[in-house]
């Protein structure tokens, strides 16, 4: 069975608790356990391998440069890019996104322009576009979800306009884990000449990816819930548009030549890499990308869908549990238990060892939606396993006759 030959939970040291019991952890959408290749491969470049990269004229340095650039090169070739100039390294989907808004969004949309989301977004997806709104009188446009929770694309054709610059939409919904139909998404925005942004937070580390074919223009996501490390991120974006946006930060590493009457920038993606970058990040998120492709990323897929399936088949048979977002989704399922704040069945989890996420998960739209505050939400990945449902049955039902 699937879910039995994925799991490979003796590769993630992070999955055992202190006192050495196995660690039922359901929180992979906010972020990923790392596998033991990973965690080895920042321990050398942060030790015998570590120095600067692009400037050093000593060998070690010439190394370093070359591992991260390899990385990009790795990156460019996981999503499908057609050259390595089109992964700019940014510190996470979150400054993938405001760099998309400040650069691009800032020469390209003006007052009146519209901008569409969805009411599923993250809030790294929208405030972004909301600064940006006040800074050009731009409008944003909300698109929408069908009744089981996915984005309503029918209704996204009717709110499009000549006057529509951008849709930017999650490619994975981290609170339901709705999959979105990117290709029909980008040809809807494309129909009428506007740009699609996918924040494939939730679908990079669980998708097999080629964007070109997927049809996006831009396209972000962070490493730590790739199984690599904090403070990386990609941005990918087609090299014309690339090409034709400003700078977002200054600095060292991103410029061509600069005195003090005038400075021109480096081509990108160097123009977007101001200061020394997150070197042994992209060396670790490197080793990540080999483990996830090893395994095969549309495996990973079917193998948290399953396991999805399962919770909910088994959530169902409760007393009192209200389920969220469709019954075909990624690895991720939100849901209430009735009378019970999804906080304290949180707590009582935690004293089995089982660890979910309550909470509005950065989605407040979504909620008010929804009409909760929060929702207790799982969320797998290519370690979990069946041991992970029955350890959060068992907590749920513990849970339950607690309060009555
Ligand atoms: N978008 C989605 C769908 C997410 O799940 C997250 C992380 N929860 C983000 C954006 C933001 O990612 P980060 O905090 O790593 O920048």
């Amino acid at each position: 069975m699937a879910t039995q030959t994925l799991s490979r939970k003796a590769d993630f040291p992070g999955l055992v608790t202190a006192e050495g019991e196995p660690w039922h952890y359901l929180d992979t959408a906010a972020t990923a356990q790392k596998p033991r290749a990973v965690i080895d491969a920042m321990s050398r470049a942060l030790g015998e391998d570590y120095a600067t990269v692009h400037r050093g004229v000593y060998s070690r340095s010439a190394q370093m440069t070359l591992g991260y650039e390899a990385a990009r090169r790795r990156v460019a070739d996981f999503v499908g890019a057609e050259s390595e100039n089109e992964i700019v390294f940014v510190r996470g989907a979150t400054e993938a996104i405001n760099l998309v808004a400040m650069t691009w969004g800032l020469t390209q949309i003006g007052e009146g322009d519209r901008i569409v989301l969805s009411m599923l977004e993250h809030h790294s997806n929208i405030v972004p576009w909301q600064l940006l709104a006040a800074r050009t009188g731009a409008v944003i446009d909300v698109c929408p979800l069908t009744d089981d929770g996915q984005i309503d694309l029918d209704a996204l054709e009717n709110l499009l306009s000549p006057r529509t610059k951008l849709v930017s939409l999650a490619h994975v919904s981290n609170v339901l884990g709705s999959v979105l139909d990117a290709r029909r998404a980008a040809d809807l925005a494309h129909s009428v000449g506007a740009k699609l942004l996918l924040d494939g937070c939730q679908s990079a580390p669980r998708m097999d990816l080629d964007l070109p074919a997927l049809g996006c223009d831009f396209y972000a996501f962070s490493g730590h819930k790739l199984y690599g490390p904090t403070g990386i991120g990609v941005l990918w974006a087609r090299e014309e548009l690339l090409d034709a946006m400003p700078p977002y930060h200054g600095g060292g590493a991103m410029i061509e030549s600069v005195t003090f009457e005038k400075s021109t920038y480096a081509p990108p993606p160097q123009r977007f890499e101001a200061g020394t970058p997150m070197i042994t990040e992209a060396i670790a998120l490197h080793a990540a990308i080999d483990y996830v492709d090893a395994l095969g990323p549309d495996k990973l897929f079917a193998h948290e869908a399953d396991l999805a399936k399962q919770l909910r088949d088994e959530l169902r048979t409760l007393n009192s549990v209200r389920l969220f977002g469709p019954e075909e989704s990624a690895g991720i399922v939100s849901f209430e238990i009735e009378g019970v704040h999804p906080h304290d069945l949180g707590t009582i989890l935690d004293e089995e060892n089982v660890a979910i996420r309550a909470g509005h998960h950065c989605a407040q739209p979504l909620m008010a939606h929804l009409g909760v505050p929060a929702t207790a939400r799982a969320s797998f990945g290519l370690y979990s396993d069946e041991s992970d449902i029955a350890a959060l049955m068992r907590g749920i039902e513990r849970t339950q006759r607690i309060f009555g």
